[in-house]
């Protein structure tokens, strides 16, 4: 690929020609078979704006792509320009305010052990390599969302390099229509996320249990009546305990 063709384009480039391209190319769900003009590597939010610049310029479409976990693969595309902003990361804790700021990059397993170890929890999700950033965009349940809450509600605050290759911020008095809709209405829409601020929780000593039953060789009417039980009691249940049941 010409060198003049990638100028203006700052991070890690990949091409096709690039051995890594192969890997890189792939998200978590490798039925999804795409193959992307390029993908950039961004390390800074310069890097952001550069891509968006460069693709507004050079007419590619773009995918924006963070953990690469998206069930159909909305994250990569066919002569697109992927803008992986996996490595965009950083944590920051302010204890005296319960606030959490990271860039977007970071995956839910590199929250918990920050702020677990710093006795805080974060409603993230259960797979430990899904990026926080997808979560949240797309609302974001997991195992403590009876207690606290979609992961969505927790953010206070967010960082986007829009369509223009601006950065520009939205909270609730500012860009608050964009605010919203970054709270749960899916990832790839409205700009590239660099940053996400998040109101913690008090930090608590708790420890979590979790308890598994497995029914083996069980009848379609004991799961019916399982479920049945199920459903007259999680409303009333303690909001600290969550259930997740699968019948095979
Ligand atoms: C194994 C597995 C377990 C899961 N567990 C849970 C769970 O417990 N709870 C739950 O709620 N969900 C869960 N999910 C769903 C998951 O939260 C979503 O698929 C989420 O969108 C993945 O985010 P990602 O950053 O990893 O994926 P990506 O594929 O990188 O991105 C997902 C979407 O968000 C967009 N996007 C990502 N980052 C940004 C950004 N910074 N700015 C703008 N757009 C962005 C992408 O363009 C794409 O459309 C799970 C998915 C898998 C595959």
């Amino acid at each position: 690929m010409d060198s003049m063709f990638l100028k203006g384009l700052t991070g890690e480039v990949v091409t096709p020609k690039d051995p890594i391209y192969e890997e890189a190319r792939q998200g978590w769900n490798r039925a999804v078979n795409k193959f992307p003009l390029l993908i950039v590597y961004c390390e800074k939010k310069q890097d952001v704006v550069n891509a968006i610049r460069w693709a507004r310029k050079h007419r590619v479409d773009i995918r924006i792509r963070s953990g690469g976990h998206h069930y159909e693969g909305y994250s990569t595309g066919d002569c697109v320009l992927v803008i992986d902003i996996s490595r965009l990361n950083g944590l920051k804790l302010d204890r005296k305010r319960n606030i959490l700021k990271m860039k977007a990059g970071e995956e839910n397993t590199e929250v918990y052990d920050f702020i677990g170890s710093n006795g805080y929890v974060f409603p993230g999700g259960t797979c430990p390599t899904v990026g926080v950033s997808g979560f949240t965009l797309g609302g974001g349940w997991g195992l403590s969302s009876r207690l606290y809450g979609l992961g969505c509600d927790s953010l206070i605050e967010l960082e986007l390099v829009n369509y223009e290759g601006r950065l520009i911020k939205a909270n609730k008095s500012c860009n608050a229509d964009l605010f919203w809709a970054c709270r749960g209405a899916g990832g790839g829409n409205f700009g590239v996320v660099v940053s996400m601020t998040f109101q913690l929780p008090k930090p608590t000593n708790s420890s979590v249990t979790l308890v598994r039953f497995f029914y083996v060789g069980t009848t379609k009417e004991k799961q019916a009546q399982v479920m049945n039980i199920w459903q007259n009691w999680l409303p009333k249940l303690d909001k600290r305990m969550t259930l997740v049941a699968s019948i095979l």
